[in-house]
């Protein structure tokens, strides 16, 4: 990146490559088990014990020798005689001696000597003709040999990375390391990020506007945005359009320890003086046109050594800037390798004309029919109608060139709250049928 006060053209791949090019993972941190929800594992994390810990039955029945079973029938059943029972949690040292039988438990430990379980329901077991009184059991199928049992080990071996560095941890990985005794966990910290509400005209969301004056909403939004995509957010004071505050309040974000900086407004070309002076007189900064709408205006850079994004003022573009730029490059600070949101194809029903030769991104609810999912146009698509985002499930990308929509068109909607696979080999844009998102 070089130091520039020219406008560069950019397309969203291009301009996210850049972004994803100057930010990585950080450092780790270890947390409680239950806290790696959703976060990254930082460090390989190694199976302490075999898993299960020892052969045990996978069913309620009996623990015989496999080789005695063989002939066993329903007209010709196998009797044996049982020499103890075992629950789950017990554990019984006498051996299976041939013509007997262990009563064993689901879970249970294998007595010694036996290598077969029969399940009750292939003995007479609870039947009216149950020799159990006289302390024995029929068989009545010849399960094969090893049936029902659980090696040691089956699932996890002693010593082996169980769960990988880059892992994002879910539910079953959380089941698996509680499994392998990970009472804490080495996962990627949570970025800091600054967030920077930029306007003369703004007020706070418990403030009351004057003439000419509008709430603070990107900055909650933006926000809630950080949260959501893992990290952990800042709301700096709103900055007046002058250079002295917008300085003040870098600082401050300076100080607190930002990993990102996130700024709405003061990049469009009405206005961006201020805010662009200072960006470029503090950092390495480029203002791009990004060639997609809404959200034209995006500047990028680092300031101080801390990677600072700035998004449009309208909420609108700032939260679908965010989406598109912000949030990859979120996940991959977290150590993360997937940043794809999910893409479907989907039919629109609605119409749309442009002139604009850049791509459109636009709110869309969509809905599942039979065969296909539709897409319908949440409203008024002006990028400072926040409530069409309130309603949008997704996405819907319109090619640019693409100056007509109309109803039955199939388009690729992305998802906006469907989360992005663990890793980008898994589900792209690209196989969605897209060169591009
Ligand atoms: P700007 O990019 O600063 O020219 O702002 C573009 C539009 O977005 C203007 O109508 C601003 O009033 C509006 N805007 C800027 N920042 C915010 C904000 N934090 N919350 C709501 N609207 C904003
Ligand atoms: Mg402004």
């Amino acid at each position: 990146m070089h130091h520039t006060d020219t406008i560069v053209l950019r397309s969203v791949e291009e301009a996210r490559d850049e972004i994803l090019r100057h930010v990585r993972a950080g450092a780790s941190e270890a947390v409680p088990l239950l806290a790696a929800l959703g976060r990254v594992v930082a460090q390989d994390v190694r199976a302490d014990i075999d898993v299960p810990p020892f052969a045990n039955s996978a069913m309620d029945g009996y623990a015989v020798r496999g080789a005695e079973i063989d002939s066993a029938s329903l007209t010709n059943p196998v009797v044996l005689q049982i020499i103890a029972e075992v629950p789950a949690g017990g554990m019984t040292e006498v051996p299976v001696a041939p013509g007997t039988a262990v009563r064993i438990m689901t879970g249970a430990p294998m007595p010694p000597q036996a290598d077969t379980v029969v399940p009750f329901e292939e003995t007479d077991e609870g039947r009216p003709e149950s020799l159990h009184t006289q302390g024995q059991v029929r068989v009545y199928k010849a399960v094969p040999t090893g049936a029902s049992v659980r090696a040691a080990g089956e699932d996890v071996q002693a010593g082996t990375v169980v769960v990988p560095r880059g892992t994002l941890v879910r539910a079953a990985e959380i089941g698996v390391l509680a499994t392998v005794g990970a009472a804490t966990v080495e996962v990627y910290r949570r970025p800091k990020v600054a967030i920077l509400a930029t306007g003369d005209e703004l007020v706070d969301v418990d403030e009351q506007p004057a003439a000419g004056q509008i709430r603070n909403a990107n900055g909650y939004a933006n926000a809630a945005q950080v949260l959501a995509a893992g990290g952990e957010p800042l709301q700096l004071p709103i900055a007046r359009d002058t250079e002295a505050e917008l300085m003040t309040r870098l600082d401050e974000g300076l100080r607190w320890g930002a990993d990102l900086f996130l700024t709405s407004g003061g990049v469009s070309v009405g206005d961006y003086d201020v805010v662009k002076k200072v960006l470029l007189s503090r950092g390495e900064m480029e203002f791009w046109r990004v060639k997609m709408k809404p959200g034209k205006p995006v500047a990028f850079g680092i300031i101080d050594g801390v990677p600072l994004l700035g998004l449009p003022g309208n909420p609108v573009s700032a939260m679908v800037g965010f989406e598109l730029f912000g949030r990859p490059a979120l996940l991959k600070m977290q150590g993360r390798e997937g940043w794809a949101r999910p893409v479907i194809q989907a039919t629109f029903t609605g119409r749309l004309t442009d002139r604009a030769d850049r791509r459109q991104y636009v709110r869309v609810r969509v809905e599942q029919r039979a065969e296909e999912w539709l897409a319908h146009l949440t409203g008024e698509q002006g990028s400072g109608v926040l409530t069409s985002m309130m309603h949008a499930d997704g996405l819907m990308i319109v090619p640019e060139g693409m100056t007509e929509v109309e109803p039955g068109n199939v388009l690729p909607v992305l998802m906006l709250h469907w989360p992005e696979l663990p890793s980008d080999q898994s589900y792209t844009a690209a196989e969605a049928g897209l060169d591009c998102c």
